[in-house]
């Protein structure tokens, strides 16, 4: 069970804001800052064009795209629309453009694809079996990542190791499987200083996550978790599963 789980808003009413309930700096946190800037300073000088971050949207990506922003490196941003996203999440694409002067790329499914599968498997599929569930996060999500990271050489995620016990050894950089640099920046922030860094910093986030969302993917398939429950709990809660869609999942 993650850390979450102890943190304030257990004892807390269905909606709540979410700084005044996570947000706590750290005595290392201004170090940890530092670190994950020079992380991306390095990727930036040693991919150059070939470096990415693939945003999910969620409250770690817009940290880092607010490092990436604040720092002026010069690295794109892209994200996945899924078509099944919630309104609040791609609400923030045009609230980066606003707020930083950053375009983010949107990739998104063969609509072909998309239209065959439902077709064949129904606008449900994914509630009726793991492998089911699992195609459609292949026409979804890893096809259109699979052309966001074409012609890339390293990747950047928001990928924590407090996130879940099958992300406890997540590397600041690793290999990805498929010949790419994956890189997580923020891999040892805590849950509490992420919040931190939102508040001292005004970064944009979901208002999903003030209904106690903290991990947020696609609207059939992502819930509020309750009290007690792992921080990606709410991710396909229906399954006995690892809660991954394959984004993350070395090949
Ligand atoms: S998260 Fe759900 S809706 Fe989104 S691609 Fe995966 S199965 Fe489909």
């Amino acid at each position: 069970m993650s850390a979450v789980s102890s943190l304030a808003w257990a004892n807390s009413p269905a909606t709540g804001n979410a700084i005044a309930l996570y947000a706590r700096w750290s005595p290392q946190l201004d170090a940890k800052i530092a670190a994950a800037v020079q992380r991306l300073r390095d990727a930036a000088i040693s991919h150059g064009d070939g470096l990415v971050q693939s945003s999910s949207l969620g409250v770690e990506d817009m940290v880092i795209t607010d490092l990436i922003a604040r720092h002026q490196l010069p690295i794109d941003i892209a994200t996945l629309d899924t078509g099944k996203l919630h309104a609040e999440t791609l609400g923030l694409i045009p609230r980066i453009a606003e707020r930083y002067g950053r375009e983010v790329a949107v990739f998104q499914p063969v609509n072909e694809q998309v239209i065959q599968f439902v077709r064949r498997e129904g606008e449900d599929a994914m509630f009726k079996s793991i492998e089911l569930r699992k195609a459609c996060c292949g026409v979804r999500k890893l096809e259109p990542l699979a052309r966001m990271l074409k012609g890339r050489s390293a990747w950047i995620t928001g990928l924590r190791r407090e996130q879940s016990g099958a992300r406890a050894e997540v590397a600041f950089d690793e290999d990805d499987g498929q010949g790419r640099r994956k890189l997580s920046p923020i891999a040892d922030w805590t849950w509490t200083e992420v919040w931190a860094y939102v508040e001292r910093f005004e970064v944009p986030t979901n208002p999903l996550h003030d209904q106690f969302m903290p991990s947020i993917g696609c609207a059939p398939c992502t819930r509020a978790i309750a009290v007690g429950e792992d921080f990606r709990a709410g991710r396909w809660w229906w399954e006995e599963s690892t809660k991954e869609c394959g984004l993350h999942v070395k090949p």
